[in-house]
């Protein structure tokens, strides 16, 4: 159990119920409260029983519902998605009740107002697909894409209507079908974690300057927790949006929020927007595409010279044989076993083994009776310690190399910031294509800072 109440008759400190720690799916808090525990209990929509006999041997799933402190969402802290046969039954929205199909109405009108002539539409969980049906019948001239792996299938001669039965994938599904609107309904609620959904979208969109109108509807629980309403909180329904909750996940993903508002008497929270992502993040992007493009040339490049090396008939030994230096060594296990020998300035880790190589670690004296022609040290910048430990300790050597941008250089006469103890190498790497990267960037349209926005 996450939760842990003492007894009620303990002193107020220790009497009351703990703070859990549990991640919101809404805001990213980490700090949870709990709200309601509802024991064990069965799937309460989904589950489908055939018999009574099958009903009653339901598996029983735990309702440890938490109230975050910081936005006020409520989630259940012991759900876990893999429980809920989503695969096997659908959820099929009943959308036919009077004051529902008005409201619904409401809506599809609002949508139709802020939408061109010919408009690209995508759902995202389409369920029965009525919502879009209705949506393209009213504007025939557009396009509309439905995703939802447990959606309806597409009628026959669909027409401008195309239900795909998979997930949406910003990543890979925005520039396709560059969307004016994209509209979910009753689907965050559903997902682990929808707060990085909608971030996702918003990266992907600022990726393509795309800024598409995003339609979001949840249930929302500001009655419910009025008026103590606790069967609200079953199984399925694991993650519960407030007002407030709702408009910080949207908040937390840069939405520049055009119009919220509640529907059903209350029952549901909706919202227009458009997503605004920061240039702090497209910077990091780059940067990090960066890294790992660079990552991995460099990778190629030192195995290519320790590879030269050793087909010189070099003897090359590795100072350091666990974690930087493990690290290395894994990253070129294919030349590990050309390796002379592995030695460490701790005489403590002498006689144990690099991890998953096995080469044994000797103490760095080792290189006094076996001398190599090139001391490696992958931590650069210890390599001026060793150095001075080698003259010392009376060790020869031919060359001293580091791994430094990408290759192996020499210590003593190659450029790098690791030969004298100062910042340079700091400046060095602050002045480097990154800088300049960071700054034609900022010469683009700049969005306002989340902080700004409500
Ligand atoms: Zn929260």
């Amino acid at each position: 159990m996450l939760i842990e109440q003492t007894g009620l008759g303990a002193g107020a400190a220790s009497g009351a119920a703990r703070a859990v720690t549990a991640t919101c799916p809404a805001c990213g808090y980490h700090v949870a409260a709990p709200f309601y525990d509802g024991g064990r209990q069965p799937l309460a929509t989904l589950g489908w029983p055939a018999t009574a006999r099958e009903a009653r041997a339901m598996r029983r799933l735990p309702l440890e519902f938490v109230r975050c402190l910081d936005c006020g969402h409520v989630f259940n802290a012991a759900f876990d998605y893999a429980a809920v046969p989503y695969s096997r039954k659908p959820n099929l929205m009943f959308n036919r009740g009077t004051l529902w199909s008005r409201f619904l109405d409401s809506i599809r009108r609002e949508m139709l107002r802020r939408l061109p002539a010919r408009p690209a539409v995508v759902e995202i969980g389409y369920g029965d697909a009525s919502f879009l049906a209705a949506l393209a019948r009213a504007r025939p001239g557009g396009r509309y894409t439905g995703f939802d792996p447990h959606g309806a299938r597409a009628p026959e001669g669909g027409g401008r209507i195309e239900l795909r039965r998979e997930l949406f994938d910003a990543s890979r599904h925005l520039e396709p079908l560059r969307p004016d609107l994209i509209l979910s309904r009753h689907v965050m609620e559903h997902l682990a974690n929808p707060l990085g959904f909608i971030q996702t979208v918003a990266f992907s969109a600022a990726q393509l300057d795309l800024q598409p109108l995003i339609y979001l509807e949840v249930p929302c629980i500001d009655r419910a927790i009025e008026t103590f309403r606790a069967e609200d909180f079953y199984y399925e329904h694991n993650s519960h949006f407030t007002s407030t909750s709702f408009r910080r996940m949207l908040a937390r993903s840069g939405a520049d929020i055009e119009a919220l508002g509640h529907g059903y008497d209350g029952e549901v929270v909706y919202a227009f927007l458009r997503l605004r992502e920061r240039l702090e993040r497209l910077c990091r992007w780059h940067e990090s595409t960066l890294f790992h493009r660079r990552a991995g040339q460099a990778r190629q490049a030192i195995s290519e010279q320790l590879r030269e090396l050793l087909a010189a008939g070099k003897r090359v030994a590795v100072w350091g044989g666990t974690g930087k230096s493990a690290a290395f060594l894994h990253a070129h296990a294919g030349l590990a076993s050309g390796i002379a020998c592995v030695v460490d300035s701790d005489p403590a880790k002498a006689g144990t083994f690099v991890p998953g190589l096995g080469i044994e670690i000797r103490f760095r004296d080792w290189l006094r009776r076996h001398p190599a022609d090139v001391i490696l040290i992958p931590a650069q910048w210890r390599a001026r310690d060793i150095a001075g430990e080698m003259k010392r300790a009376g060790i020869r050597y031919e060359s001293v190399l580091i791994p430094h941008a990408g290759q192996l250089v020499d210590f003593f006469r190659g450029a790098h910031p690791y030969r004298k103890r100062s910042s340079s190498g700091r400046r060095a790497a602050a002045g480097s294509g990154l800088a300049a990267l960071a700054q034609a960037l900022q010469a683009r349209p700049t969005p306002a800072p989340e902080a700004a926005r409500p």
